[in-house]
């Protein structure tokens, strides 16, 4: 027996004896014949005694116990059933009801005998089934195929871009630790250089300055001196006792042959070249110079010859 054929015999044991089709919410009776429950109940209705339409066994109490492993049964019947329509329609002709056996080539359709006959295709070309799906599997592979051949070609160009873009992605994250390095070491020499100018202008200060405080000191030890010899002559002016005024002028005297006066300024300057000049262009010397010390000459060029560079 064929499969279609089991299918079928077995579908026939999903058939209502009453309305002959598929069993809707099957129920068994207690002969053991299976019925839709509308079916039965309607089938009661109409009568004073309750028997079985299959068997005539009488049931005096309305005993109807659903029968699931059946009502499964009609259910995938059902399924199968609509599935098997479905496929019958699609293989054929929707207008003449025939089976679609050739393929017209012309109109990229499926048609029956009749159709190939009609008007609709008069001239078309038209090729068996078999025959178009093989010329049509042979351009669907070509074109696989050729598909498949741009998705390598793709697959090789992404991978190429993807090298490109981590190319830049290296050359610019070595760049940058670069540029990082460059400015630090630039800073380093310039705080260096700055460091180094203030600590030698304090310097320079400190010794330019001892000589002139230590005059400054000598100054005001004489300006001192000076008030006091004063205030000693005032006090003498003072003297009404002749006698003491002319002692007191004679030892006056004596002392003041051995007095040397000191009026003098120290003066000296910082070098303010040093300091003040174009520390720009010292700075930037220094610091090519120890970076790259060759270039020295050509950067210092470039610097005073800017039209060149420009
Ligand atoms: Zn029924
Ligand atoms: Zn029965
Ligand atoms: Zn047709
Ligand atoms: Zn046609």
């Amino acid at each position: 027996m064929a499969l279609s054929q089991q299918v079928q015999s077995l579908a026939e044991e999903a058939v209502c004896p009453i309305c002959l089709d598929l069993f809707t919410d099957p129920v068994i009776l207690d002969c053991g014949h299976n019925f839709c429950r509308s079916c039965i109940s309607q089938c009661w209705e109409k009568k004073e005694i309750n028997s079985c339409p299959e068997c005539r066994e009488e049931f005096p109490e309305r005993n109807l116990k659903i029968n699931r492993a059946l009502a499964n049964l009609a259910e995938k019947t059902r399924k199968l059933n609509l599935n098997r329509k479905e496929k019958e329609s699609k293989l054929h002709c929707e207008e003449h009801q025939e089976e679609l056996k050739l393929f017209c080539e012309t109109d990229k359709k499926l048609i029956c005998v009749n159709c190939a006959g009609s008007r609709e295709h008069r001239d078309h070309r038209f090729l068996p089934i078999d025959e178009a799906a093989e010329i049509y599997k042979d351009q669907l592979k070509s074109s696989f195929d050729s598909l498949t051949e741009k998705k390598l070609a793709f697959l090789e160009t992404k991978l190429k871009q993807k090298g490109k873009i981590s190319e830049v992605r290296e050359q610019s994250s070595s760049l940058q630790a670069h540029i990082t390095s460059e400015f630090s070491k630039m800073h380093q020499i310039l705080t260096e250089k700055e460091q180094r100018l203030l600590r030698d202008l304090r310097e320079e200060e400190e010794r330019i300055l001892e000589p002139m405080e230590k005059n400054l000191r000598e100054i005001q030890e004489n300006l001192n001196s000076i008030e006091e010899k004063l205030s000693k002559l005032q006090k003498q002016m003072e003297q009404k006792d002749e006698l003491i005024f002319l002692k007191e002028e004679a030892c006056r005297k004596r002392r003041i042959s051995d007095e040397r006066q000191k009026l003098s300024v120290s003066a000296a300057g910082l070098s303010i070249g040093k300091f003040k000049g174009p520390l720009q262009y010292t700075a930037w010397r220094e610091m090519i110079n120890s970076i790259n010390p060759g270039k020295t000459l050509l950067f210092i060029f470039l610097m005073l010859n800017p039209v060149v560079t420009g």
